[in-house]
């Protein structure tokens, strides 16, 4: 092997498209390098060096002398040399993946500081001390913490402690004989924890700071990120090598954070944080209170004025809503990070129908820019606040949704209770990533400090977690459990509601009420009757959506209701029709009977009492989606779901016989219920099975449909049932049915002429493979993929979601449950061949889906592939399943 393989490239040979190999962040200062931006200089180490590395414990053969090389050319650009004692070039070792994951990958600043080199960093800084060490002591910490896994509070404490006896809460109080000192005193806590004196060796840090943060790839934290935000977890990580610039050197100098849009509503404005005399981390970490953004234009015009214009830059080169780190050194502005930002669901709606507007991005491009998950998370319930309830606080509005729930003050309390069924909400004076696992237990998150880059913001923001933080009111006694604010105290367990969209924190429990994206869904509110400017681009964008699908969207609907309710939110009719729930309540008594009958007699009466009661249930739901196709599936769950569980019974039974008491009807209850006890109902007497044995069942619900459907026309209605014939798995069962079925449909319409349309449901694995037979007896397929799933994986799905579902996805053997979204390869497999045999022995064969995975997102682009006709989904999917057939097409 004499080619030699590529892993590190200077920042000038990176572009925004290489992410697999650069990383985000490696990839974006590489195209701010190249767009002539204000960037410093360095390089990036390759995922294809970190997998390398995860997959041997070995840095790849020639990582090394290429890191060299780079490094030498680095020193030469800035005519410094790593750690030199008399002028030192210091870098930061900062990690970066592909995607974005906020604060949960580790960057050690100020690498090459060490006991000689500090003195030379202070002379080449006018003989400033104060900024060596206090650069010097941040090294440690960072180094000790993240490469070395010295317990980060033991600095923590320290600093603390310097600032205490110093009588001081501000870092920027201690001179540089305090900092000396509290180096002094890091280097012991490293040394305690880890059995070494700190590493002196530039080139050592170097080496150990890249190591640790490709490690930090597999960090607890990060595979919980990952698994959570479904992010493969053998992309790996690049490591940028990058020099420092210094936002510590005084107060000319500063770090700040900036968004070129409000990433909370779309406005456009300056968004932003500045900290004067700080480092990188300090702002993210809520170390200080920070000053709004518009407030550096007084402290340094020149910067405030450059980076505006680098912003205008940034957008208009990314066409969209970008987020951007810079530190100023003693007045010079450095761009340290840019990216596409993330954004609540609202402002990525309104900042794709402000692009369009502003002819940067067309209507196509602004359906890529949304998901179904966002319109589902804009359609979540808001507060009612008719009852004014009482605000307690007010802070940033940092990720939208109406959160209610017990408050807990530590990350495992909060996975307890959660665990337990208890709503909560998690309350902490900042969040850092060991809250992780509270944060995706609790309904929300409220903190005391910190702005909308917060990580508290970011993270919420990333899993669509309502989160209220910089409720700078708040007294957050995290150890005490509680919290007090203007004179009320809030403990843990007392519930409280937090509104992540205007930031308010109120008392108790607050009623919710439907969102302005529902209300306009439902025709309450349209772009015409409010200001909201929300509405106008849900509108804008689903108009869109709904001109370009191919794919029509039915709803599941049983009752006439909720088919109103989905026609209004844009359902295409009813994909499935489920008739067993009008076998319950009251009409039990008449299930009973007909699972009693000795006689055919007998049997014929109850079926007679239930036709009048089927037929009145279907001309509703036919009313309500006059016009338009509604699929009613015959009934599917074994029979003894309706009786009276068997041990209940029994009981009656024993009861009644101790005291003398006639139980005739409940003895006859129990034995037929020990009759049609089955091991594996799933798999038993249910669907098509139980129309070819109980004679009459079918036959009645046939009749009722075609009776119901007659009534309507004869009303003036246009009515359009298809009878949909569940479980089926081989083309005899369809056929049986459909002779018996055809003859009822011919006898009515004697009377009245309607089409009615007979096909089977797809879901039993054989059909799937017989589509080529089964088509041939059907007029449409559905795809009953909850079933399919089920079968086709051999995975009850009652059972196996909470018994072992989270080791087979922490195994990675699914990054998600078939359940929830389909099993391309698998199960998926199965669709395609039962559409394409299917079509070839009936060409125009109408076909959906009426399964769960009909309102995924994922699965939804996947149906749209193999060319199904339509989807069909629970009613307050409906918009979600629109917009995303629109993104599958364009
Ligand atoms: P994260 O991905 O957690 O934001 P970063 O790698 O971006 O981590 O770095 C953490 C902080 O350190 C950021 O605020 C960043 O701007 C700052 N930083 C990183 N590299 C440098 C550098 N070379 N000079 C000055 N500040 C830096
Ligand atoms: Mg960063
Ligand atoms: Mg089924």
């Amino acid at each position: 092997e004499t080619a030699k393989h590529t892993y590190v490239y200077d920042f000038a040979e990176g572009n925004k498209d290489l992410k697999d190999l650069l990383g985000g962040k490696g990839a974006n200062l590489a195209e701010m390098t190249n767009l002539g931006l204000p960037v410093p200089p360095g390089f990036t180490i390759t995922t294809e060096a970190c997998q390398a590395y995860l997959a041997t414990g070995e840095q790849p053969a020639g990582l090394a002398e290429q890191i060299d090389t780079h490094l030498a050319a680095l020193e030469a650009t800035r005519g410094k040399r790593l750690g030199d004692p008399a002028d030192p070039l210091l870098v930061s070792v900062r990690s970066g993946a592909k995607f974005s994951m906020p604060g949960m990958m580790e960057t050690v600043l100020n690498v090459g500081l060490n006991d000689e080199s500090v003195a030379g960093l202070s002379a080449q800084a006018g003989g400033n001390d104060r900024f060596a060490w206090d650069s010097y002591r941040r090294l440690i910490q960072m180094f000790g913490k993240t490469v070395c896994e010295v317990p980060g509070e033991e600095f923590e404490h320290a600093l603390d402690e310097a600032k205490r006896a110093k009588g001081t809460g501000n870092d920027l109080d201690l001179d540089a004989d305090d900092l000396r000192a509290l180096v002094g005193t890091y280097k012991k806590i490293f040394s305690k924890h880890t059995g070494r004196e700190f590493p002196q060796d530039p080139r050592e840090q170097l080496d150990l700071a890249i190591r640790a943060v490709f490690d930090s790839w597999n960090a607890d934290r990060a595979v919980l990120y990952r698994r959570q935000e479904r992010i493969p977890a053998d992309l790996g990580t690049a490591v940028n090598v990058v020099a420092m610039v210094f936002g510590n050197l005084g107060s000319d100098s500063g770090t700040g954070v900036a968004f070129t849009r409000d990433p909370a509503t779309g406005a456009q404005g300056i968004y932003g944080d500045y900290l004067a005399n700080a480092q990188g981390e300090d702002v993210v970490a809520g170390i200080r209170n920070t000053v709004p953004l518009q407030e550096l234009e007084r402290i340094d015009k020149r910067s405030y004025d450059e980076l505006l214009r680098i912003m205008a830059t940034l957008e208009g080169h990314y066409r969209d809503l970008c987020d951007i780190e810079f530190t100023i050194e003693r007045g010079k502005l450095w761009m340290l990070q840019t990216r596409v930002g993330k954004r609540t669901a609202a402002a990525a709606f309104i900042i794709a129908a402000q692009l369009v507007d502003e002819g940067i991005i067309d209507l196509d491009e602004a359906l890529h820019r949304v998901t179904g998950a966002q319109l589902a998370q804009l359609m979540f319930p808001r507060f009612d606040l008719g009852g004014a309830p009482e605000v307690l606080a007010k802070g940033v509005g940092a990720s939208p949704g109406a959160a209610v729930g017990k408050a807990v003050f530590d990350s495992q309390r909060a996975v307890e209770l959660a665990k337990q069924g208890e709503p909560v909400i998690l309350v902490r004076r900042e969040t850092n990533p060991d809250d992780l696992p509270g944060m995706i237990a609790a309904q929300g998150i409220l903190t005391s400090r910190g702005g909308k880059t917060s990580h508290a913001a970011v993270v919420a923001r990333g899993m669509g977690k309502t989160c209220v933080c910089g409720a700078d009111s708040l007294e957050v006694d995290v150890r005490g459990g509680q919290f007090t604010v203007g004179g009320h105290t809030v403990r843990e367990g007392d519930m409280i509601s937090v509104d992540g969209t205007t930031g308010c924190v109120y008392r108790d429990k607050v009623q919710v009420q439907p969102s302005a994206v529902v209300r306009y869904f439902e025709g309450d509110v349209t772009p015409e009757t409010t200001e909201d400017p929300l509405v106008a681009a849900v509108h804008r964008i689903m108009s869109h959506a709904d001109a370009a699908r191919r794919l029509r969207v039915r709803t599941n609907a049983d009752t006439g209701p909720d088919a109103a309710r989905a026609r209004r939110f844009g359902a295409e009719g009813i994909g499935l029709c489920r008739t067993e729930h009008m076998f319950l309540g009251d009409r039990r008594e008449l299930v009973e009977r007909l699972i009693l009958a000795r006689t055919d007699e007998e049997r014929q009466a109850a079926l007679a009492a239930l036709l009048p009661l089927q037929r009145a249930d279907f001309v509703e739901i036919f009313r309500e989606m006059d016009g338009l196709p509604v699929t009613v599936r015959l009934i599917d769950p074994p029979l003894h779901e309706f009786l009276p569980p068997l041990e209940e019974l029994a009981v009656n039974v024993a009861v009644a016989q101790a005291r003398g008491e006639d139980a005739a009807k409940d003895e006859a209850l129990l034995a037929a219920v020990r009759r049609m006890h089955e091991q594996n109902p799933m798999l038993g007497l249910r669907g098509v099975r139980l129309g070819l044995v109980i004679p009459g069942l079918f036959a009645m619900q046939v009749r009722a449909i075609a009776e119901a459907a007659a009534e309507r026309a004869r009303d003036g209605g246009d009515p359009r049932p298809e009878i949909m014939v569940p479980l089926v798995g081989a083309v005899q069962e369809l056929e049986t049915v459909r002779a018996e079925a055809e003859k009822i449909i011919a006898e009515v319409r004697r009377e009245q002429s309607v089409e009615i349309l007979i096909g089977t449901m797809i879901e039993v694995p054989r059909a799937a493979l017989t589509a080529g037979q089964i088509a041939e007896a059907a007029q449409f397929f559905s795809f009953g993929t909850n079933d399919l799933t089920q079968m086709g994986w051999g995975f009850s799905r009652d059972d196996v979601e909470g018994a072992f579902f989270w080791r087979y996805l922490e195994l990675g053997i699914f990054g998600i449950s078939p359940f929830e979204s389909i099993d391309r390869e698998g199960v998926g497999r199965l669709v395609r061949i039962a559409v394409d045999e299917g079509r070839a022995a009936r060409p125009g064969l109408k076909v959906g889906v009426c399964g769960e995975h009909g309102g995924d997102p994922e699965s939804v682009h996947f149906f749209h592939e193999v060319g199904l006709d339509y989807v069909s989904c629970s009613p307050f999917r409906v918009p979600v399943a629109r917009l995303e057939a629109g993104r599958a097409a364009v």
